[in-house]
């Protein structure tokens, strides 16, 4: 990954590289953003440019051994911690054991989330994580020398996926740095990291990507029409992952659309069969499409609102519009925020590897009480 392969960003790149040049570079540095983002590849672009041969003022070069080896992520002095899983007893859950996978992984999706990464691995139900053995690891490698002049680069992805006891042994070596050794924690969720690790490293901030920034990275890797990734990247508000998700796994027959249709209706009619009915479906087809279900949700009642405030609505099929002209008078000001806030969390739930089946029906009798109380309200008015 060379910095100019990788979207937007271009404040920080610029920031990167020039402190490199000056030779300022912190011994532990939090590259931290929202999923989608590119903060994974920003912070192998940066690997790569702080061992270049030959780095220029703009980018590394592409060319010398050591970016020939950054090409394929086998760069000696460049180890990566993921998350990963105890696949039978023998298993530590170490990174090294997956690191063939993660390579293939990243290289295919530099924008990988942590739900590709668990379909990639087949880790079923098991929450990845960052175990104790590999924090161990990470020390050991720390206390070797480097086989190359120059740093040694540990690029730490999801660190709020450690376990306490891999936290608390990583402090260590983040408070007492070893000279050459550079950490860079790689986070979506800084605010999950132990206090004593944040304040311990410097915070490069990544922004979430534009909707135009986003469609471009989508329409590069998928190779589909530019009006399908802008579609998904606003669906997605700039998140490359679950834009790129969205536009390689929804098809064209609404069936999106027909499900939140459903969903809504059987909400606001108070229909606990269906809702059962589509909870039992909304189960059975695993997390990274529940992610992308609630998130075309979120979508679909921040139309409701434009449409409502009369704005003009950007990027509907005529299907949708259809809907929304019947759907958009459910929602107003009073109830909006709570249901979006409802959905949301529910989001956010499945981001954490909750059970979908609770936290679908949860949501669902959640949405459906503030349409019953509004409906009470009416008929006692
Ligand atoms: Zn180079």
């Amino acid at each position: 990954m060379l910095f100019s392969k990788v979207t937007g960003h271009s404040a920080l790149k610029k920031k990167l590289i020039a402190n490199a040049l000056e030779g300022r570079i912190a011994h532990t540095q939090l590259f931290a953003g929202p999923e989608g983002c590119g903060a994974l590849a920003l912070a192998i672009a940066y690997a790569r440019y702080l061992r270049c041969e030959n780095k220029t003022a703009e980018d590394s070069c592409g060319t010398c051994s050591s970016c020939i080896k950054m090409n394929k992520l086998v760069h000696p002095d460049v180890h990566f911690t993921f998350p990963a899983i105890k696949e039978d007893s023998k298993s530590k859950g170490l990174s090294a054991e997956y690191i063939t996978e993660f390579r293939e992984a990243f290289l295919q999706n530099p924008y990988l989330s942590l739900e590709n990464w668990s379909d990639w691995i087949d880790a079923g139900n098991k929450v990845p994580s960052i175990y104790a053995d590999e924090a161990n690891e990470i020390i050991r490698q720390i206390g070797l020398v480097a086989v190359e002049e120059g740093f040694k680069i540990f690029i730490i992805w999801l660190p709020e996926l450690m376990n306490v006891q891999a936290a608390n042994r990583l402090l260590k070596t983040l408070e007492e740095p070893s000279d050459r050794t550079l950490i860079v924690l790689v986070s979506e969720r800084p605010q999950d990291l132990l206090a004593t690790i944040l304040s311990r490293a410097q915070m490069q901030k990544i922004e979430r990507y534009s909707v135009e920034e986003c469609a471009q990275i989508v329409h590069s890797l998928s190779g589909a029409a530019i009006e399908k990734c802008q579609k998904a990247a606003e669906i997605a508000e700039g998140n490359a992952s679950v834009a790129r998700w969205l536009v390689e796994n929804q098809d064209e027959s609404d069936e999106q659309l027909n499900l939140f249709r459903s969903w809504m209706l059987a909400c606001y009619t108070y229909n606990i069969s269906d809702l059962i009915s589509l909870t039992d479906q909304f189960h059975k087809l695993g997390r990274e499409w529940q992610k992308g279900f609630l998130t075309y949700s979120l979508f679909m009642i921040r139309q409701t609102m434009l449409k409502n405030h009369q704005a003009t609505l950007n990027r509907l099929t005529d299907t949708e519009s259809a809907f929304l002209d019947k759907f958009a008078r459910f929602f107003h000001p009073g109830n909006y925020e709570t249901i979006t806030t409802f959905v949301n969390d529910a989001l956010l739930h499945i981001e954490r590897n909750g059970n979908g089946k609770i936290i679908f029906f949860d949501a669902s009798l959640l949405i459906s009480d503030v349409f019953r109380k509004e409906k009470f309200a009416r008929t006692t008015a």
